[in-house]
């Protein structure tokens, strides 16, 4: 059965490039979320769940700092002050509701950095629902603490030792869990990737975020903004910014990518910025790939951008004009990292610093809305180099 309303393809991008045994599943998910969003009692509940347990709305904070470094306006939307540390808590509270909702007691996820999984064993423990990890046996080394949190959080975490030992090879042994237990299991996905319904449901889940700011940004300072800008890794905390601006055709709309070491050499994670079409975790989309179609191994300084594909709205989004996606290296990142922390009192993580050195490069008189998609804490061994 085909249900419009959850778009499966963005143009030629997105689709479900997986195994036929998950394909009853992908079909469930976008029933139940179809029923779920149009149903007042489901809506009531994560509206409930994201006020008085998250601590939604987030803030949007006029930065005097940065506006005065960039000479104009700009603007913070604090997700750094949402619990767990990051956006990524809209999309996986969501999903374990919706789990729940399903019937399906058990939940999977996949964690590059930890912050997606500490956010799925945090809205697991809440729910009551069992919660496994997988994270790539190299992140578990640099991610300690956070492995530390999912553990006291009642999840379990699995190494997974394939590979680069990353995230990449974390998505896919989630995968192959939930094609051995999907009576069962409910995966949730981190970011706005994979098969359908996958990129439009945490899309859905994460416009919040902008469906808030477009709102604060009338109320406060009276107008839209001439720029909003957000870092994109998967993708998921920047189209749910970007969404609710997408009809606002004077708004100009700013994706960062993270160039790493530069985008002529192989060590980045630019894939809308410089990459091929191709196919990586169920969708066709923008991915780093080499001449035969192998997946490459993508490079950050910042552990949430560490990754080689992109969420195909964003491809559509890219090819359509609406959307302009740049890329800024790992220095110019920990640099800004280092200005948000003395101009603001912030420690941002460095995912959201690659957005502010973009803005800091691009000086402007006008209204600029920056996403702050989560806080430093988790980064201080990268920054301070040890
Ligand atoms: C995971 C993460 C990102 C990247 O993921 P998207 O899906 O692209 O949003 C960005 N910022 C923070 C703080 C993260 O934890």
């Amino acid at each position: 059965m085909s249900t419009p309303a959850v778009e499966r393809r963005f143009g030629p991008y997105g689709g479900r490039y997986v195994p036929e045994t998950l394909i009853p599943a992908l079909d469930e998910l976008e029933r139940e979320w179809v029923a779920a969003r149009a149903d007042p009692a489901f809506q009531e509940e994560l509206g409930r769940l994201l006020r008085d347990y998250a601590g939604r709305p987030t803030p949007l904070y006029r930065a005097p700092g940065l506006s005065a470094a960039v000479g104009g306006d700009v603007w913070l939307k604090r997700e750094d002050l949402l619990h767990t540390g990051s956006h990524k808590l809209n999309n996986a509270l969501g999903q374990a509701l919706l789990a729940k909702r399903m019937g399906k007691p058990r939940v999977i996820a996949e964690t590059g950095a930890g912050q997606h999984g500490v956010a799925s064993a945090t809205a697991c423990a809440l729910l009551g629902l069992e919660c496994v990890v997988y994270m790539g046996a190299e992140d578990m080394r640099r991610q300690r603490p956070n492995v530390q949190r999912m553990r006291l959080l009642g999840a379990e975490v699995r190494s997974v030792d394939a590979g680069a030992r990353t995230l990449k090879e974390a998505v896919s042994a989630a995968i192959r869990d939930w094609v051995a237990n999907v009576e069962t299991t409910h995966y949730v996905i981190g970011s706005a990737v994979g098969p359908a319904p996958y990129p439009a449901l945490v899309r859905d889940l994460q416009r919040v975020i902008g469906d808030e700011a477009r709102a604060q940004v009338r109320e406060a300072a009276g107008r839209l903004p001439d720029r909003v800008i957000a870092c994109v890794g998967g993708g998921s905390n920047a189209i749910g910014t970007f969404i609710p601006f997408a009809g606002d055709a004077e708004v100009e709309l700013i994706g960062v990518e993270a160039a790493g070491e530069g985008l002529d050499t192989m060590r980045h994670s630019a894939p809308l910025t410089t990459g091929a079409r191709g196919v990586l975790h169920g969708a066709l989309s923008a991915v780093l790939q080499d001449e035969e179609g192998q997946i490459l191994e993508a490079h950050s300084v910042s552990a949430g951008l560490d990754y080689p594909g992109s969420g195909p709205e964003h491809a559509f989004l890219r090819d359509s004009g609406r959307v302009r996606y740049v890329a800024v290296s790992d220095e110019d990142a920990l640099a800004a990292f280092g200005t948000v922390a003395r101009l603001e009192g912030i420690l941002p993580a460095l995912e959201p610093a690659h957005a502010i050195a973009w803005l800091l490069a691009h000086p402007d008189p006008g209204l600029s809305l920056v996403t702050l998609s989560g806080r430093g804490d988790k980064d201080l061994a990268e920054v301070l180099g040890e």
